[in-house]
């Protein structure tokens, strides 16, 4: 959001059927500005200018990390809507925050945007980018705006900060540590499924519903509290968020550990509406939700001793669902323990470029 001086205050007037090539930059740029909420005071230069300049939290550690939204391979306009790419694509951006144990600050949002797109649309993604981050009290503090001869690009970068030896790493799990789970697994990749296949949900069928595994995917809630809780009294060793999928992130943090895991196949928390799902198709319900991505929940361990701190943060956490999923060993590999105590290899995880 560079250059906009010169423009004049407030949005200008468009016509119903206006899309991104009606108007200049400048104007797409003003639409956004006039969305934005006033600045706090460590927002020192806001959007407007050639950078933005904060003023760093007092005694903390800047946590930050980018995370880009591309249209065909991250979702599908046919039925992600405008809205939800918004939120979504702070969402993933909060969701690394929080596996790092860091409270967000500050947003920057580069936009690739098709020349044919409606600037109702422009305006839902930004409006749903901005309801996420108001919750969040997350400011969007500048970005970029450039024409895409394809697809739409959401890309954000977030800001965070924490306490100098309060983040939370992948590294630090140790043999004979807990690994927990916070919320549900299976529910995004089934509600990304069922979206493709145009499989609606039954009306009024709640939580347990297909309508709310769609739902989760298309509005992911990243863990911001639990991982901030989980840093702050400092109960859990290692933490990494589910991107990918709970196989992938066990993987991830028990090599970065120097250990491997143990996944005790009952106790995987696999979403009610995505169990049936899987099933309906003869697919092993746990297999599919290991290997699934976009569930964007937490896996953290936690030292049996410190089970104390892992309970004040449960209570704090409110109604997120925390499961005790396995355990870490000194062997190194991740393996999955059905009831009968066969143990088998994790599947693999979502990976970008196979
Ligand atoms: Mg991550």
């Amino acid at each position: 959001m560079t250059q906009t001086d010169g423009y004049p205050a407030g949005t200008s007037p468009v016509a119903a059927g206006d899309r991104v090539a009606d108007v200049g930059e400048r104007a797409l740029i003003a639409r956004i500005l006039d969305r934005l909420p006033a600045s706090p005071d460590w927002v020192v230069v806001g959007p407007g200018d050639d950078a933005a300049v904060l003023e760093p939290a007092r005694n903390r550690l800047e946590v930050l990390s980018c995370d880009a939204l591309v249209e065909g391979v991250h979702f599908d306009r046919a039925f992600v809507a405008p809205a939800d790419i918004g939120h979504r694509a702070l969402a993933v951006n909060l969701s690394d925050l929080a596996a790092m144990g860091a409270e967000p600050r500050a947003a920057l949002l580069s936009l690739a945007l098709p020349a044919t797109l409606p600037l109702s649309d422009v305006d839902a993604l930004v409006d749903g980018l901005l309801a996420l981050a108001a919750r969040h009290r997350v400011h969007l503090v500048g970005g970029n705006i450039t024409r895409s001869p394809g697809p739409l690009v959401a890309d954000v970068t977030v800001i965070g900060s924490a306490g100098r030896r309060r983040v939370l790493r992948r590294a630090g799990a140790q043999p004979g540590d807990e690994v927990y789970l916070s919320g549900e697994i299976g529910a995004a990749v089934v509600g990304l499924e069922s979206l493709r296949a145009g499989v609606a949900g039954e009306p009024g069928e709640g939580p347990d519903g297909l309508a709310a595994c769609q739902a989760r995917y298309r509005r992911p809630e990243p863990r911001v509290r639990l991982g901030l809780l989980l840093a702050r009294n400092r109960a859990a060793t290692a933490c990494m968020d589910l991107s990918d999928g709970l196989a992938d992130a066990a993987t991830q943090v028990a090599q970065a550990s120097g250990t491997g895991m143990v996944l005790d196949a009952a106790a995987g928390p696999v979403h009610a509406a995505a169990r049936r799902w899987f099933e309906r198709q003869a697919v092993d319900p746990l297999r599919a939700a290991l290997s699934g991505g976009d569930d964007y929940e937490l896996l953290f361990t936690v030292r049996p001793r410190l089970r104390r701190r892992l309970g004040a943060a449960r209570r704090q956490a409110g109604e997120l669902r925390l499961t005790r999923v396995g355990v870490v060993t000194a062997e190194p590999a991740v393996r999955v323990r059905h009831e009968d105590g066969r143990e088998e290899p994790v599947p693999a995880g979502f990976a970008h470029f196979r």
